[in-house]
């Protein structure tokens, strides 16, 4: 613990700086000047308590691309189930420039709840004369606002924040290949390549390399590989300068769970956790995301809001606090379950699971062994209970958590899931190394 010794000349102002917690002492002095004598000590537990915990979805879709709803009323669902904020990454788009939609009979529901929310002040339509029909029948076309019209109307700080994002769509051949890039600032177009691994690799580095450009925090993150089991293991191994995948897609199409032939997405993590830590690679962190398009009708066929999130542990809601919590790992990604308390040490790995009555927790322990990496992800140790810690012994080459609660998810996007919680991956030290 380092400790700083402050001494202040004294202003009415108060001092309170983040991550610094006061310990002490005010004294005065006669005449128009005081000293303030503060003792500030920097630390792990007063950088925590500073922290907080924030609900998000990085990964969803409105009528900018195929979404069956208006932005604002995509926003103003995720933030009145209390959400703190939002990444809306349409396919190769931005919520930038004009677009006009045409409403039809598939539209004009979402059409006029769109319209009884936000009103004739609001919402910019046009009829137009439907030529196809003959001339008889009257449509309207509706202007998509941008996110910097309808982001004022529901920011609030602290509270509930939007982030601009984009769902980077590719393919190769017939296979799609999909990179979300988080808090982007000017669209990316696909980037292309000739084979699946070079596709990724593209557009994973034109993302960063508008990071680097900008200076501004971009998180590419690579969705829902088993839609279409587009991506193998193999392929998502070797992807560079991507620390992010779904580990779990609300979507009714994209199999997380696999199949006789295919891995899940829990053994495909695991698989490139192995392979990337013992090449000396950094960890490969998991995302729950929604991937709503239907706002609507709410079903296991249809792509719902509300399926999986993030809880992410940072220091303010922005996003460049909420990404450079990301990127050290401090969240989880749930599809119901809550945690709170999550810790590790050299020793320890453990986190507290906030319960609901009647619900049973259990919690694996998932590890891969240095001396037996081809033996990935094995669960080493089970707990049941409100506490589960993992004693690390130190022959594991990292060690992450999954909580299967015993309690159905509302609306799943498979039937018959139960409500989990990812808790992310730690690298162990090694011993022997050191
Ligand atoms: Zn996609
Ligand atoms: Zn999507």
């Amino acid at each position: 613990m380092k400790t700083l010794i402050l001494i202040i000349a004294a202003t009415a102002t108060t001092i309170n700086p983040k991550n610094m917690q006061q310990k002490t002492v005010i004294q005065t002095i006669p005449g128009f000047l005081f000293l303030v004598l503060a003792v500030w000590a920097c630390s792990g537990q007063s950088l925590e308590s500073t922290r907080q915990w924030y609900k998000g979805n990085l990964h969803t879709h409105s009528l900018w691309s195929d979404g069956d709803d208006y932005p604002e009323v995509v926003t103003r669902w995720y933030k009145q189930q209390g959400y703190h904020f939002l990444a809306i990454s349409d396919h190769n788009t931005l919520h930038d420039g004009e677009k006009w939609i045409t409403v039809d009979s598939t539209g004009y529901e979402q059409y006029l709840h769109y319209w009884q929310l936000f009103g004739e002040q609001w919402v910019e339509v046009h009829p137009v004369t439907d030529t196809l029909s003959g001339g008889d029948a009257e449509l309207w076309r509706v202007r998509l606002k941008t996110l910097a019209e309808y982001r004022p109307i529901f920011e609030e700080p602290g509270k509930f924040l939007l982030i601009q994002a984009e769902e980077l769509t590719d393919r190769f051949e017939r296979k799609p290949l999909h990179i979300n890039a988080t808090n982007i600032q000017h669209h990316i177009p696909p980037q292309h390549g000739n084979s699946v691994i070079e596709v990724l690799q593209n557009n994973v580095d034109a993302i960063r390399a508008q990071r680097e450009s900008t200076g501004e925090p971009i998180l590419p993150h690579i969705n829902h590989p088993n839609f279409g089991y587009a991506i193998s293991p193999e392929e998502l191994a070797q992807i560079e300068g991507d620390n992010f995948f779904e580990v779990y897609n609300g979507h009714p199409l994209v199999h997380n769970a696999g199949d006789e032939t295919h891995a899940s997405t829990d053994e495909l993590w695991d698989y490139i956790l192995t392979r990337r830590l013992l090449n000396g690679g950094s960890i490969m962190y998991g995302l729950a995301v929604d991937d709503a398009h239907h706002y609507s009708g709410f079903n296991s066929r249809a792509a719902n809001p509300g399926r999986g999130w993030i809880m992410v542990h940072a220091a303010e809601l922005s996003a460049e606090n909420l990404i450079a919590a990301l990127e050290v790992g401090d969240f989880y990604a749930s599809t119901g379950v809550s945690l709170d308390s999550i810790h590790h040490s050299e020793k320890t790995y453990g986190f507290s699971i906030k319960p609901e009555p009647e619900v049973i927790y259990t919690t694996q322990f998932i590890v891969t062994l240095r001396d037996r990496p081809e033996e990935h992800g094995v669960v080493r140790f089970s707990a049941t209970g409100q506490h589960p810690v993992y004693t690390i012994r130190g022959d594991e080459l990292y060690v992450r958590a999954k909580v299967i609660s015993s309690k159905p998810k509302a609306d799943p996007g498979t039937p018959g899931e139960k409500e989990c919680a990812w808790v992310q991956p730690v690298l162990v030290n090694n011993p022997a190394a050191q």
